[in-house]
This record gives structure tokens, sequence and C-alpha cells, in this order.
């Protein structure tokens, strides 16, 4: 059989002597072109690789570092979004995973067994609350949870053995803020492992590991994708961790990610920090609106003064995110009124996205939580949560400013 029309090994180019900015990372990192010279990224769209001889498929199983196995394990356009983004987080690996909830239970169900104990930050994502507050405890793990950022209350949690601790900043939907560095000293004393997610700061806004964390994951549903069409997930960090934890759980158990969605995810990195950027400048323009509204009781936002963090926010992330919490003076009925007037923010919960999204979170997101841990995160039926898009501000102020008049 000849090889196809015009396939040609490409000549290897040097790679760059200097440093390379985030943003050159998430348009080149990763690019493994094929015999073809596509210019984009190609898609693998397959599950499984062949061997020229039986000795081959002997060798690369014995030792599975340069041929590919199986799109469980590792597949081409994976390995593209993975190099990619563990480029732009400066992070030594990264794993790729079919959701942010596959993420986040395997960057814990690896590292922990039967006596081990969890501490993490009391608000967070409703499903993330699940895992650490009725999936762990199952299987003989315990928790703590931690509110606020007093680290004298972190340093009572952290005086006992700890296995991993589990942080949320900010927080989905109010915005709250955890002190990355300061719960990270702290868990290093008793040997903890941190894991941060960064969800809601997305890899432009805010690099954990560079503050100390361990270990950063992602749902790449939201800003990496940014544009509503896929569920994706990520888990970052050091080899050690990556390969002697890591992966050992996740080749058995399953999560991956589907080569096609790694391929949009991969084109998504190209843009995502012109999207990001844009998002928080619209993001602190629509918060600032916000807040002068008699109509409203509370903006969550960190990049507003008002925020009870805002100081630490501002130094550990590069802007005020993308995502707004709202409390209004009015019930919930008068909440549903505002969000039935709107004409161009829908209603959905999904967020990170370039279309700007709105959600009643009580009755959503966190609809799953008992009215007491809602309570306990500050989510009463007065709660909205705004996630602010790509269209032109002055365009998302109109209509905010019709539906609440
Ligand atoms: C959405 C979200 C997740 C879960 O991600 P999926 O891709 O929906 O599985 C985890 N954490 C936070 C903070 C989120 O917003």
């Amino acid at each position: 059989m000849s090889t196809p029309w015009g396939y040609r090994p490409l000549n290897a180019r040097e790679a760059p002597t200097w440093q390379l900015h985030p943003q050159t990372h998430a348009v080149r990192a990763g690019l493994a072109r094929s015999g073809f010279g596509e210019t984009s990224e190609a898609l693998y769209l397959n599950s499984g690789f062949t061997y020229s001889t039986a000795e081959e498929a002997f060798d690369s199983f014995a030792d599975e570092t340069d041929h590919f196995l199986y799109s469980r394990f590792h597949n081409p356009t994976i390995a593209m979004f993975e190099q990619r983004l563990a480029a732009i987080e400066g992070a030594d690996y990264c794993v790729a995973t079919g959701s942010g909830m596959s993420a986040m239970f395997s960057s814990l169900a690896c590292l922990v067994e039967q006596g081990d104990h969890v501490v993490a930050s009391a608000s967070m994502f409703s499903s993330c609350h699940v895992v650490i507050t009725e999936f762990l405890p199952k299987w003989g793990v315990t928790f703590e949870l931690v509110k606020g950022n007093d680290p004298s209350v972190w340093a009572r949690a952290l005086s006992k053995p700890t296995k991993a601790v589990f942080i949320e900043t900010p927080s989905n939907p109010l915005m709250d803020i955890v002190d990355i560095a300061m719960v990270s000293d702290l868990a290093h004393k008793v040997g903890a492992t941190v894991i941060v997610d960064n969800v809601m700061a997305s890899p432009v806004l805010q690099k954990p590991l560079q503050l100390g964390a361990d270990v950063v994951m992602y749902s790449a549903t939201k800003h990496i994708d940014g544009q509503g069409r896929v569920l994706a997930g990520a888990i970052l960090g050091s080899s050690s961790y990556i390969h002697e934890k890591l992966i050992p759980f996740t080749r058995h158990s399953g999560p991956s990610l589907s080569p096609f969605n790694a391929w949009v995810l991969v084109k998504s990195l190209e843009t995502m920090h012109l999207r990001v950027e844009r998002m928080v400048a619209n993001a602190q323009l629509i918060a600032e609106y916000l807040e002068a509204r008699s109509e409203i009781k509370a903006v969550r936002f960190p990049g507003l003064k008002s925020h009870p963090d805002y100081e630490l926010a501002m130094k550990q992330m590069s802007g005020g995110g993308t995502t707004i919490g709202i409390e209004f003076i009015g019930d919930q009925s008068a909440v549903f009124t505002f969000m039935n007037r709107l004409r161009i923010i829908d209603i959905s919960n999904n967020l990170g996205d370039s279309k700007s999204l709105i959600t009643h979170p009580a009755t959503s997101t966190h609809r799953r939580l008992t009215p007491e841990v809602q309570a306990e995160m500050g989510i009463t039926p007065s709660v909205l949560r705004l996630s602010v898009g790509l269209e032109h501000s002055s365009d998302l102020i109109k209509d905010l400013d019709q539906a609440l008049n």
C-alpha cells in the first residue's frame, strides 16, 4: 500500500529559546502536525491504534511512552489539549476528563482511602458538596468544611492529619474568596494535598499552582470551551501526583474525554484569553451598574470594593471574574418576574459562556442542597447568578435596566 498523496514527515523546527507568554501557549502549545502539514490541529477521532509488528505491541505495552495504545488512556487530539492547557497553567502535566465533575471526583478519589480526612471550603458548587459530604463518607472518609478566611479557623481544622484540602475560589454562585497561599501553607504542614477548583476564575485570571496549591481542576465546559458546546474537565499537577496517584486511578475507572470534544477545546483555548478578558470588562461594568440600583440589596463580585475579600481577590486574581451574585430586596416571585422580563440575557444554568446567562441557584444549580446548607452558603430565594458574556456591555445594561424598571 502506498502512502497517501502529499504525506511526508515534517522537518522539526527549532524551539524558541525564550520563555513564551501564556497567550502564545494558548495558540501553539501541544500542536502535533501530521505528515499532511495541516495548519489547524487534526481530529483523531479513533478509539484504538495499530502496531507494525507483534513485538512493537509488546514493547508499547511494556513501556507506554511513545506509542498510543487506546483512547481511554490517551489519544493524539486529547494530548494536544492536555499539553496546551498544562503550558498555559504552568503545570507539569494535565489529564483531561469527560466533565468537570469527573475531574473533581477523580482528583480526590485517587488520593483518599478508608480512614482518611478531607478539609474543604464551605461554599462550593452543589455537586462538589455532594461528593465530599455524601460520597466520600460512604467509603469511610471523614470531612470538615471551613467557612470564611480566618487563618486561625483554618489552622484549627488543619491541626489533625489530613489527606486532601479542596477549595473552590471564587465560589459558585456567590463568589466567596479563599486565600490559596494561606490555606496551602497550613495544609502542607500536615502533609495534605491542596486541590483548587479554579473554574470560576478560569486559567486566565488565577494561577493556583503559583500560589502554593498542588493540584488544579477545571470544568472545561465553562470558560475553556466558553461557547456552550461540550462537557469536559481537566486536572493539572506535578508529575508525581499525575503519574503515581491520578493516572493509576483514571486509566481503570475511565472518565476519559472524547477526542471530538478535545478538538473543540484545543481550538477554544486559542481565543480563551481574548474572551475572558472581555467578559471580565463587561462583568465589571455590569456589577458597578447593579450596585447603584435601589432594587438590589447586595452585589457579590470580587472586582467591587464592597466585596468582603476585595483586596485578597485582587492579590490572587488578575480580574474580578465573569460571574456576579445578585441579592434582590424582593422575594422569589419578584426575582422570577425580573428574569422573565429579560430580552437578551438567557435563563440558563451554565456559566462562562459567550452568551450572558442568568440562573436562580436555589431552584436550579444548588437545588440538590438542603435549605440549611443553602442558607450557610448565602443562597436565598432572592439570589440570582449572572454569568456575563461577550455581547456589548451597553446592550446588557439596557436589558437589565428595562427588566428592573
Ligand atoms: C460547573 C462546575 C463544576 C462541574 O463541571 P461540569 O463540567 O458541569 O461537570 C465544578 N465546579 C464548579 C465551580 C462549577 O461551576
